[in-house]
């Protein structure tokens, strides 16, 4: 199947919204998540590495890059649709999901930054592996 752009669909949003525990959900309703998701995640950049949701979905879709939680062929299934759009980073993994606290990022930045570090910790760590060592 030739690759063309596909943004996620408002029920895959609804899915992953009402997933989240109350008490992390900053965003009082789905509609202002979702007009914040289509303005500030939908189509952008990673925040971290800068790596486009297009580039990413086109080297996922095309198998260039691969895992079991990947889609092949675009193919959606449940446990097997990561990689294939931006997702949502909390800047403070300890913080709720709201506007100021989320900003778009990428599967391997996501993985990588996990609930370890901060959003400033995570730009030094991503810098310079050894960087805090330097602390010692
Ligand atoms: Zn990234």
């Amino acid at each position: 199947m030739k690759w063309i752009y596909r943004e996620k669909t408002e029920q895959q949003l609804k899915n992953w919204f009402y997933q989240k525990p109350k008490n992390k959900r900053g965003f009082k309703t789905f509609q202002i998540f979702f007009s914040w998701y289509n303005e500030f995640v939908k189509d952008k950049n990673c925040h971290y590495c800068g790596i486009s949701e297009r580039d990413i979905q086109k080297l996922v879709h095309y198998g260039v890059i691969k895992s079991k939680r990947f889609p092949k062929n675009g193919n959606i299934k449940r446990g097997v649709s990561r990689g294939y759009w931006l997702e949502i980073d909390r800047r403070n993994p300890n913080g709720k999901y709201y506007k100021k606290n989320c900003v778009p990022c990428c599967y391997f930045c996501n993985n990588d930054k996990s609930d370890i570090f901060t959003e400033e910790q995570y730009f030094k760590f991503k810098e310079n592996r050894k960087y805090y060592l330097l602390s010692f």
